[in-house]
């Protein structure tokens, strides 16, 4: 057994790419797909987090977004039946949001009351982060970033030229015949 410890880094979260579900098992293969598991999960990984239709949907995505966690709806699958047995308007939505915004999301579903604080059973290390922002680039590299957009642009601008250049000469050759 692996002793527990306060470290929030030793939290292992693995993730299905199937289900969009995360887990925090020593086992390596999810337990309602069999797919195997991603161990390092990236922070913008879409996760279910919450199943649910008709104005609680509107309502859960509307708490989620104002508080700016980015959300996602996606038919549930395979609950065809259960469809038929509830509304046939209030069809099961998935809804998903970006690993790295979990523990957020978790608590606000508990504070508007859509999730139990006892269904929220894992949490998702500090360190998964959604990468590509530009405080995390480092001066090097954003100083890269920059000279290659600068070429980038000289690059265009010159494109832009010599298309214009062409399209003149081209408009001049239709009028000289
Ligand atoms: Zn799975």
């Amino acid at each position: 057994m692996v002793p527990t410890s306060a470290c929030a880094s030793l939290i292992m979260i693995k993730y299905c790419f199937r289900c969009k579900k995360i887990y925090d098992t020593e086992n390596n293969i999810c337990s309602e797909c069999g797919k195997k598991l991603v161990e390092h999960p990236a922070g913008e990984s879409p996760v279910a987090i919450i199943t649910t239709g008709g104005f609680e949907l509107e309502r859960v995505k509307a708490a989620l977004e104002d508080e700016g966690i980015p959300c996602s709806v996606q038919e549930a699958r395979g609950n065809v039946n259960m469809k038929i047995l509830n509304n046939a308007d209030n069809g099961e939505n998935i809804i998903m949001i970006p690993l790295a915004a979990y523990n957020h999301a978790c608590d606000v579903l508990i504070g508007i009351g859509a999730m139990k604080p006892q269904d929220n059973t894992l949490t998702v290390p500090d360190d998964i982060k959604i990468e590509n922002t530009d405080e995390e680039m480092s001066p090097r590299k954003r100083f890269w970033v920059r000279a290659g957009s600068i070429v980038l642009f000289i690059i265009v601008v010159w494109l832009a030229i010599t298309a214009t250049d062409i399209g003149i000469f081209l408009v001049k050759k239709l009028f000289a015949s």
